[in-house]
């Protein structure tokens, strides 16, 4: 069930920007791709239906050509890399991460070498040059070499710290309960999240709002709380969903 009045305080806020003829620019990022699934065959209708613009973010070590079959017929949807095969290297009681860590850098970005070569060939059509860490978690030390593998963005989560080697393309709303349920975030908390980021927006800075899905773990409360959002905002005047192509442009 959808309660209504969670959605008050960012229609509010909407409303606000559209008073002062701003516009608030979101994108969505969906990660953990391989296949097409009947989870995959949701997200992509509650997007189409809303018109909002999709980056799968791909796991290229283990995908394959089903998923490019399957997405041949969207134009909306965008695939960017999801490392390699996001697998964990860290240590045990260490935060889980696959790019870094202990692990040779010629051998990281080898495999990340391999899987953008790997997507790009895959979806000549949607590919985006666009590293997506698994667990949003990277070594500072690898992200000067992304740009001679061809990568033209990094996406991890939180605000973006400008002055990096290579421009971000961050989440900011991450709609899952991972340290609790697993499921979905009730919608109070994720609506004050986004009332939050764009009051930030407004204040100045130039930074689109992402949110960040997980298609394979939604249960009734993910789902409904983006069809939610994608209502209450696919159609405010003061609301551009845009696709990543668009972001990096700009
Ligand atoms: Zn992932």
């Amino acid at each position: 069930m959808i309660d209504g009045t969670s959605f008050e305080p960012l229609q509010r806020e909407l409303d606000r920007w559209q008073a002062a003829g701003r516009v608030a620019r979101f994108w969505l990022r969906d990660d953990d791709a391989i296949e097409p699934t009947p989870d995959l065959e949701r997200l992509l209708a509650v997007t189409g239906e809303s018109a909002v613009p999709l980056t799968l973010a791909v796991i290229p070590g283990l995908t394959g050509e089903a998923l490019a079959a399957r997405l041949t017929a969207e134009s909306a949807v965008n695939v960017a890399v999801h490392g390699w095969s996001h697998t964990n290297h860290a240590g045990p009681g260490r935060k889980k991460q696959e790019l870094g860590g202990d692990r040779p850098a010629e051998i990281v970005l080898g495999e990340l070498a391999e899987g953008f070569r790997l997507l790009e060939r895959r979806h000549p059509a949607r590919f985006l040059p666009v590293l997506v860490p698994p667990w949003n978690r990277i070594d500072s030390a690898l992200i000067p070499a992304l740009p001679g593998l061809g990568f033209a963005a990094l996406s991890v989560y939180g605000r973006a710290k400008p002055g990096g080697p290579l421009s971000l393309l961050n989440t900011h709303v991450d709609i899952i309960d991972w340290h609790g349920t697993r499921g979905g975030r009730g919608d109070d908390e994720l609506v004050a999240e986004l009332v939050a980021e764009l009051r930030d927006r407004f204040a100045g800075s130039d930074e689109p709002i992402g949110v960040l899905t997980h298609h394979l773990v939604h249960d009734a409360a993910a789902w409904n709380f983006l069809s939610a959002l994608f209502a209450a905002t696919s159609r405010h005047p003061s609301v551009r969903w845009l696709p990543a192509p668009a972001l990096l442009r700009a």
